[in-house]
């Protein structure tokens, strides 16, 4: 079975074509650019140069139509016809209360999921074109929709309910969703298989370390609580997000640089985390390599994240009686070793220990923890689209 993940974003459509059998990625690629001016749509397949096909996309329908015909040209393609494609999977970033777990796309689907956009007005949008765009163009094939926010639709009203009126809940469905939930997901899965144990029955921290960060506590293998909330912007201190601060910053700020809503939220998504604090970078080789030439912000930046990813650490070994492992992954999580290092160097207090020769190592699941480690310590890639298309599997 052959299977198209998408992952539309407002000016950009990443896909992959996924061969359940062996789990191998016939092809791959990214159109970019859609709707401004120096479209291009890039596509890798098995056993060919990558082909980088320069135009405008007029909106996301025209990129697709190029992903496919690409996916099914006559010397680089890597499927015959499209028919040789048997479902397509689309990541949706918020499927609010409404789904605790994927499902297969119908009208009715369609319209939570267009309700949900009062919720996510940044996100949910690009994703429902991409769903149109694909419908119109590839027909009845099926589709299924895996949300961001799924995997934490198990967390408890403890973790979920924000301390303010209750009514605003009631209301407005101001609580706590959590992102990320495909990886969190995934690496829970992955990381059950590599310590022997039932996924019913393992505890774990998971700590998505990329661009866009969150720490989640999962228990019996089920969501218990997330550092994101109501949206991405809670919980630790990111690339350009603020994560946790002082709520009352926030009209304090906006009354001082007389900033509207819309101006703030850019400022607080866009503009902070560890670029805000260092003035250099969002990315992480940026600051890492600032902070040894001697840069004293980028310094203070890696020294914010890496606090707040152990303060997180420390208050979900608080909610569950045992950890079974506490795993990295994502671009920072995944291969930075001077990150994994400083956190684990700050959990010494809890008995947990790295192996320095385990660790160093980028971009491969291992242990990296001593043997006298009181709780494992893993590294583990995750693996998005292919959470997406085992999900779209099992339900076509
Ligand atoms: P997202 O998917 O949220 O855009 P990723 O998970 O791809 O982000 O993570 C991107 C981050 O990973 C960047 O800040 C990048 O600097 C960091 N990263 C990638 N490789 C390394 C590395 N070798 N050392 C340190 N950081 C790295």
């Amino acid at each position: 079975m052959n299977i198209l993940v998408i992952n539309c974003g407002s000016s950009s459509l990443k896909y992959q074509l996924i061969d359940m059998k062996d789990e191998k990625v016939l092809a791959k690629g990214l159109a970019e650019r859609i709707g401004i001016e120096g479209g291009r749509v890039k596509y890798e397949a098995e056993g060919h140069d990558e082909v980088v096909i320069e135009e405008t996309l007029a909106d996301h329908k025209a990129a697709l139509k190029i992903v496919l015909d690409s996916l099914k040209h006559e010397e680089y393609g890597a499927v015959k016809s499209l028919d040789e494609i048997d479902a397509v999977g689309h990541r949706v970033v918020h499927g609010g209360e409404d789904f605790a777990e994927s499902v297969v796309i119908d009208e009715k689907v369609m319209k939570v999921v267009n309700d949900n956009v009062e919720i996510a007005p940044l996100h949910n949008p690009p994703n429902i074109i991409g769903i149109e765009a694909c419908r119109e163009i590839m027909g009845d094939v099926p589709m299924v929709a895996v949300f961001d926010t799924a995997f934490h639709q198990t967390i408890p009203a403890v973790n979920y309910i924000y301390a303010l009126p209750y009514e605003y809940y009631e209301k407005y469905k101001v609580r706590r969703f959590g992102f990320h939930g495909t990886s969190h997901q995934y690496i829970t899965e992955r990381a059950a298989k590599m310590l022997g144990k039932d996924l019913d029955d393992v505890n774990l921290i998971t700590c998505h370390l990329g661009n866009g960060s969150s720490i989640s506590a999962v228990i019996g293998g089920k969501c218990y609580d997330t550092s994101m909330g109501f949206t991405p912007l809670e919980g630790l201190a990111m690339g350009t997000r603020t994560g946790d601060m002082d709520p009352a910053i926030v009209p304090f700020i906006m009354e001082k640089e007389k900033l509207t809503p819309d101006e703030m939220s850019s400022v607080m998504n866009k503009k902070s985390g560890v670029l805000g604090i260092s003035g250099v970078s969002s990315d992480f080789r940026d600051l890492e390599e600032a902070a040894e030439e001697g840069n004293d912000r980028a310094q203070l930046a890696l020294d914010i994240f890496e606090n707040r990813v152990r303060k997180y650490i420390g208050a979900y070994l608080t909610e569950m009686d045992h950890c079974d492992g506490i795993i990295f992954t994502a671009g920072v999580g995944e291969n930075s070793i001077t990150t994994r290092e400083r956190v684990a160097a700050g959990l010494k207090s809890l008995g947990i220990k790295l192996d320095a020769e385990k660790n160093d190592m980028r971009g491969k699941e291992a242990i990296v923890s001593a043997q006298d480690s009181s709780i494992p310590l893993l590294v583990i890639p995750t693996n998005e689209e292919l959470m997406i298309a085992m999900e779209t599997a099992r339900l076509v």
